[in-house]
C-alpha cells in the first residue's frame, strides 16, 4: 500500500508505515509540502555504479534503509525504497510532506532509492522493470510528464544548470537522477540502467538544458488548418514574435464546402491577397499552400500525391529534403 494525499492505494508489492510501522517506519526528516510535485529524483543507495544482473533478489534491505532513514541522526529521508525484487517500502506521503533526498530540489520533487545488491552494488532487471512501472504510475497520478534527461537517445548524466539557483528545480518537469542535481554525487547515483529502462518503456528523452527541445518536439508534429484569407495566418510565420523563433505549420484550408464560399474559383486568389497586402511573403505563401500540406500528407503516406497534377512538384520538394 502507498499513500497519496491521505488516500490509501493498493499498489503491487508495496508496504507502508500504516501496515508495518516497525519494519517500515514513516520518514521523520520531512518538511511540509507547499507546492506541486514536478520532479521525481532517482537514487541508488550506494551511489556507485554496479553491474546489471538478471532476474530479481529479495534482499529485504528496503526495510533496513527505511529504519536507517527514520533512526539515523543524519538529516536524510526519501519517499520510496525499491528492493532488488521490485518490492517497495513507502515511507512518506509525498503530497503532504517532502523528504530530504536531494537538497535544493526537495520542495518540488519526491525521491526514490534503488537498493543495490550488497555483494557488488548490482541492480536487477526485474527491479528496474518494477521501478519503471512504479515511476510511470506516479507520473500519471501526479501529472508529471514522462520525460528523462537524454541526448540522442542516451541517458544524460550531466548536472542540469536549471536545477541550480535561482530556479532550483522549479522549471524542470520530469524524472531525473541525483547525479543531474549535484556534482557531489557520481555517475552511479543512479547510473544509466534505470534511465535506459524508462526510455525503453516509453519515456521521452530530451536535453533538459536546451529549451529549444520543446520547440523541436512540438513544431514539426503539429499542423494547423487555417482560413484561406485570414490576415492572422501571418502569425504562424512571424519568427521574430514567436517563442524560440518557431515557424508554425499553417495549412491552407479552402473552406469550399462551407456556406460562406459562394464561388470556389476565387479562394486561392483571395488567399494570395495576403501577399499583395504585404501580410505574407512569397515564401510564406508557398509554405502555406504547398510545403506544409505536402509534408503533412506525405508524412503519413509518401505516395499521397502520386497520380495527381502536382506529383512532380511534390517529388521535387521531397527530394530537396522537405519533411
Ligand atoms: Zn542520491
Amino acid at each position: 500500500m502507498i499513500v497519496l494525499d491521505g488516500k490509501k492505494i493498493d499498489y503491487p508489492l508495496s508496504v507502508c508505515w500504516l501496515e508495518n510501522p516497525k519494519w517500515c517506519p514513516k520518514a521523520t526528516d520531512v518538511s511540509l509540502r507547499h507546492t506541486w510535485i514536478r520532479g521525481i529524483v532517482l537514487h541508488t543507495v550506494n551511489g556507485k555504479k554496479g553491474p546489471l544482473k538478471p532476474g530479481a533478489k529479495d534482499t529485504g534491505r528496503d526495510f533496513n534503509y527505511a529504519r536507517y532513514f527514520a533512526n539515523s541522526p543524519r538529516k536524510v529521508s526519501c519517499d520510496y525504497i525499491i528492493d532488488c525484487d521490485g518490492s517497495i517500502a513507502a515511507t512518506n506521503d509525498p503530497l503532504q510532506n517532502y523528504t530530504w533526498h536531494a537538497e535544493t530540489v526537495n520542495p518540488v520533487t519526491l525521491g526514490i532509492e534503488l537498493v543495490q545488491d550488497d555483494d557488488d552494488g548490482g541492480v536487477y532487471v526485474e527491479q528496474l522493470k518494477a521501478t519503471a512501472r512504479f515511476v510511470s504510475f506516479l507520473c500519471e497520478s501526479l501529472g508529471i510528464q514522462k520525460q528523462v534527461p537524454a541526448i540522442a537517445g542516451k541517458p544524460d548524466p550531466q548536472v542540469l544548470t536549471r536545477l541550480k539557483a535561482p530556479n532550483e528545480g522549479n522549471t524542470v518537469v520530469g524524472v531525473y537522477g541525483h547525479r543531474n542535481q549535484t556534482t557531489n554525487r557520481g555517475f552511479g547515483d543512479p547510473g544509466n540502467w534505470i534511465f535506459e529502462e524508462l526510455l525503453r518503456s516509453g519515456f521521452e528523452g530530451f536535453n533538459f538544458q536546451k529549451e529549444e527541445d520543446i520547440r523541436d518536439l512540438f513544431v514539426p508534429r503539429f499542423y494547423f488548418g487555417c482560413e484561406a484569407d485570414d490576415p492572422m495566418n501571418a502569425t504562424a510565420f512571424n519568427t521574430k514574435a514567436n517563442p524560440y523563433h518557431a515557424k508554425i505549420r499553417a495549412v491552407f484550408s479552402s473552406d469550399i464546402g462551407h456556406w460562406d464560399v459562394p464561388d470556389m474559383t476565387e479562394v486561392t486568389e483571395e488567399a494570395y491577397e495576403l501577399v499583395e497586402h504585404g501580410v505574407f511573403t512569397e515564401e510564406n505563401f508557398r509554405d502555406f499552400v504547398f510545403t506544409n500540406p505536402t509534408t503533412l500528407w506525405t508524412g503519413m503516406n509518401p505516395d499521397f500525391f502520386k497520380g495527381t497534377i502536382v506529383e512532380s512538384q511534390v517529388s521535387q520538394l521531397l527530394a530537396n529534403g522537405a519533411h
